[in-house]
């Protein structure tokens, strides 16, 4: 079997994105001033966290230092979750996914049609961008490394690996590869281990498999909302990875299960400018985040303190996957421009939290 498991804990990871173009020709300013490699110092208050990625970081470093143990974790049986927290645009889905180049075209809605229907046109966008070895992110690293890891463990291993995705908006529920499941529950199987109950799963055996899975999940989404970058900064999107194994011979069993989390933009909502749906998403956001928040802190305090995991659906759902004996990361994204001070220094204290 794998390597033995590292030791167990709580990892809160700070990741600055670079200025933008807009933000450089705004004349704002680089806030953040790094100091060694898990401090950074904002508004003249330092944060220290167990690393902190200034903005040159690559995607390869990021993921050899956070999430490549979490694998070899996941495939010795133990569960895991990595979250992404940070405001709308501060570098979430870049860290958890690839800088998605179809969804940018797909955004015009003429691209939907051209994608669906001209094959060559979709795998030439695929192979373009998805598989860009530099640009990947977290999630396809994870699936090629499992994969690896699996070709090159005991032939008697039997692996069996299922995927599900899912996005959390207004408390609901829904499925992102079955657009008729809009609003499944949580429910507890008999071992009390939480789960969705009809979420889709699909078996994969190849990481290009888990990533026709996310396309079609993303696609989806995009049917199903008008505007899918307001949409994407409002929900939680959660992809998870159940890794099954069974030894031919001995029938010995071991399962791990992997939860990714794109968690919803976490910006404040100006008290003056919103109102009606839009107020209400931002409550329930924060609601959500809070929780989230909440039952990290209480991890972090040690084992005497009660954790509220059924505060919301998301920590219900993740409850068997954080804390304990888990390997839980929270990425706090930040971005780095004056412009957006307040927030950076929000998040920053989010992360301080879990610390
Ligand atoms: P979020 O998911 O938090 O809303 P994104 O991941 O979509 O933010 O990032 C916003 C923009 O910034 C994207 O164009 C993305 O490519 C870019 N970006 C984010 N992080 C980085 C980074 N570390 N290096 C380079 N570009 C980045
Ligand atoms: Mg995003």
């Amino acid at each position: 079997m794998a390597d033995a498991p590292a030791e167990c804990n709580i990892k809160v990871l700070c990741r600055f994105r670079p200025l933008n173009q807009s933000e450089i020709l705004r004349g704002d300013q680089f806030l953040p001033k790094f100091q060694g490699d898990d401090t950074v110092v904002v508004g003249g208050k330092s944060y220290a966290f167990d690393r902190v990625f200034p903005t040159n970081t690559t995607q390869e470093q990021v993921y050899n230092t956070c999430a490549k143990q979490i694998v070899k974790d996941v495939l010795c049986g133990y569960n895991g979750t990595i979250f992404a927290y940070g405001q709308t645009s501060s570098g979430k889905t870049h860290t958890m996914e690839v800088n998605f180049l179809l969804m940018k075209y797909i955004k015009l809605e003429f691209t939907v049609w051209l994608c669906l229907t001209c094959n060559y046109m979709h795998n030439f966008l695929l192979q373009g961008k998805l598989h860009d070895p530099h640009q990947m992110g977290i999630i396809p690293r994870i699936a090629e490394d499992i994969f690896n890891h699996i070709f090159a463990m005991d032939e008697n291993l039997e692996f069996h690996i299922k995927v599900s995705y899912f996005e959390i908006y207004m408390d609901k529920i829904r499925d992102l590869l079955d657009v008729t499941k809009t609003n499944l529950s949580v429910h507890e199987d008999k071992n009390r281990v939480p789960y969705v109950k009809g979420c889709t799963e699909r078996f994969v055996s190849s990481p290009d498999e888990v990533m026709d899975v996310i396309d079609e999940g993303k696609n989806n989404r995009h049917v199903a909302v008008t505007n899918m970058n307001e949409h994407s900064s409002r929900s939680h999107s959660i992809f998870l990875i159940n890794i099954k194994q069974e030894h031919v011979e001995t029938e010995q069993k071991l399962c791990g299960k992997l939860y990714l989390v794109d968690l919803a933009g976490s910006e404040k909502v100006s008290k003056t400018g919103a109102a009606g749906a839009v107020l209400d998403e931002a409550k329930n956001i924060n609601k959500s985040l809070s929780a989230l928040g909440n039952v990290i802190s209480a991890l972090a305090e040690g084992t005497k303190t009660h954790v509220p995991y059924r505060d919301s659906k998301m920590t219900r759902i993740l409850q068997d996957s954080l804390g304990g004996n888990c390997r839980t990361t929270m990425f706090i994204c930040c971005s780095p421009s004056s412009y957006n001070d307040t927030e950076t220094k929000s998040t920053l204290m989010f992360g301080q939290r879990a610390k």
